[in-house]
């Protein structure tokens, strides 16, 4: 670990955060729980020298049931308070599920919605120690000029690998943000760029402050699932969410389907959720829809784990949604 000096504020409202990020520009960023930024400082691949803490900042840490129906959920909850929120879990019981399932109940506990959406994306040749890295030029994420995983156009293509922002997507939460100009609310998919390296589409002097998911439609149910390479604490190789909506007569009215730890961003199946709309529910292991998943996925840039990421993708795709599309139709499958 290499010694820099880092300066550590701690305002006590949004304003003064937002003033602090945007005088120090580049070398600042705002610190939610710290269980992503400190180990990336520690290993010497993030270059802030100002860490504007968020700790003091009342506010922006409620779950609740907004007028229409849906939730509003501050960004500075934990993952602890959105996994266990009886509100979540009626509304959104998707979001449950991941928020429970990323890392382990100590990083739970301290770990933000907030973070973990604005979570930096990650690679092999990246999160690793500065001994780890010492063996070669740094890559172009740690300041290098090289990307040895897509080596050939030379384009950085780390993994975008939080749990939570998948599910936001489907069911078509929004973001707000609070910056230098004032507030403003996008929806979460437009939150990220798909680029490796500066994977949010956002100025870094803005601050997220508030989740909003609409309310779930009639008839509808919301699913994720986590594929990891261990069971015990460990980012997804592969998450899925799916959000279904029936129609009357039981077919499916839409599906949305994100994936995270594919790309550079959570991304969509809009083939997959094209088929499936106006279509009877799928079957699990249903071979025909997985295929058509796994090809519209395209390529993908990966230090391992290629064809078994790309297969699997298309069978959990359509496991989702039979899943979402059981508890649309009030049953519990599990
Ligand atoms: C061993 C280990 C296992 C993990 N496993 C998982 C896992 O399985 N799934 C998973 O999703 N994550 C996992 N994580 C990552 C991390 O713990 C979570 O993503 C957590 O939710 C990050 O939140 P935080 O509040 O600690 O963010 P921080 O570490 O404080 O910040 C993360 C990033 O978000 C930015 N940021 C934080 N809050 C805001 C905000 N309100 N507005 C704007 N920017 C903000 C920070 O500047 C930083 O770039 C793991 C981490 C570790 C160390
Ligand atoms: S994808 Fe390439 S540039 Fe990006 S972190 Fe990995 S090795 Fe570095």
């Amino acid at each position: 670990m290499t010694a820099t000096r880092i300066e550590y504020h701690a305002p006590s409202t949004l304003a003064q955060a937002v003033a602090l990020l945007e005088e120090h520009g580049h070398a600042a960023a705002p610190l939610a729980g710290g269980t992503d930024l400190v180990p990336a400082l520690k290993h010497g691949v993030l270059q802030a020298r100002h860490l504007v803490s968020l700790a003091r900042i009342p506010g922006h840490r409620e779950i609740a049931i907004t007028a229409d129906g849906g939730l509003s959920i501050g960004a500075f909850a934990t993952l602890a308070d959105v996994a266990r929120s009886p509100l979540v879990g009626a509304v959104c019981p998707a979001l449950a599920e991941a928020a429970v399932q990323a890392g382990s109940p100590l990083l739970r506990n301290r770990g933000t919605l907030g973070g973990n959406v604005c979570l930096d994306t990650r690679c092999w040749y990246y999160n690793q120690t500065e001994a780890w890295r010492a063996s070669r030029p740094p890559c172009q994420k740690a300041g290098g000029q090289q990307c040895y995983v897509n080596q050939k156009q030379n384009v950085c293509v780390a993994l975008f690998s939080a749990d939570t922002p998948a599910v936001l997507i489907t069911v078509g939460a929004r973001a707000t943000l609070a910056g230098p100009a004032g507030e403003r609310a996008v929806p979460v998919e437009a939150l990220y760029s798909g680029e490796g390296l500066q994977p949010l589409a956002k100025s870094g002097a803005e601050i997220l402050t508030e989740i909003a998911v609409p309310a779930p439609p009639a008839r509808s149910g919301t699913a994720y699932l986590k594929h990891s390479p261990r069971d015990s604490i460990d980012f997804p190789l592969l998450g899925i969410a799916a959000a279904v909506a029936l129609s009357g007569g039981g077919t499916i009215a839409s599906a949305r389907i994100a994936l995270t730890g594919a790309r550079s961003a959570p991304c969509r199946l809009p083939e997959l959720e094209a088929a499936l709309a106006g279509g009877p529910v799928p079957a699990a292991g249903d071979r025909e829809l997985a295929q058509l998943a796994t090809r519209s996925l395209g390529a993908l840039f990966l230090t391992d784990a290629v064809p078994h990421k790309r297969r699997l993708a298309g069978l959990m795709a359509v496991d989702a949604v039979e899943r979402a599309a059981a508890l649309a139709q009030g049953w519990r499958t599990r």
